[in-house]
């Protein structure tokens, strides 16, 4: 079976990685797949998230990392992609992520693109890329929330700022 793990990783967080790794053991292959988003410039570039995406996932052979702009369905449709992943960290999620799946179901052809969910493992349920921002760019600590380049990556980005 042929996954697809979309989202933003503005940055990568263990949170992601955790659902990458665990979808990794289960799935024949995951397609990391990082949307561009025209409306929001985003911390980092694209570029740049590929970039540190690939370095964390090299030994992965299963894995590999895309980047897509448009609709996920047309996206996964050519692709080949027979479902895609996501995680739920807390019931707020819940909401957002049930209406997408719908949405992703009704746009497919023949209503055939599941989503699966993957639950958040609860060490690292509460992190989000939202979080890793706002506490770097406040000087907090993000180690153990990202992996250490990521985070040496995220401080650089607001030194100066
Ligand atoms: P988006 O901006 O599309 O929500 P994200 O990069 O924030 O993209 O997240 C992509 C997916 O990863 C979503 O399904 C989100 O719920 C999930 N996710 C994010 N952080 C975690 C975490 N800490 N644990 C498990 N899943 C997570």
């Amino acid at each position: 079976m042929k996954v697809i793990y979309p989202g933003s990783f503005d940055p990568i967080t263990n949170g992601h990685l955790d659902i990458i790794e665990r979808a990794s053991a289960k799935f024949d292959e995951v397609v990391v797949a990082v949307l561009v988003n025209t409306q929001k410039k985003g911390l980092f570039s694209m570029d740049e998230r590929i970039e540190m995406l690939e370095e964390l996932l090299y030994d992965y052979s299963n894995v590999k990392v895309e980047k897509f702009s448009g609709l996920l369905v047309d996206f996964a449709q050519a692709n080949e992609i027979d479902a895609i992943i996501r995680g739920l960290r807390a019931v707020s999620d819940y909401e957002n992520e049930l209406q997408l799946a719908h949405l992703n179901r009704f746009l497919s052809k023949d209503d055939n693109l599941e989503t699966l969910f993957l639950t958040a493992s609860p060490k690292v349920s509460f992190v989000s890329s939202s979080a890793i921002r706002e506490i770097a760019q406040l000087g907090g600590d993000i180690t153990g929330l990202v992996p250490e380049k990521v985070a040496k990556k995220t401080y650089k980005k607001y030194q100066g700022r």
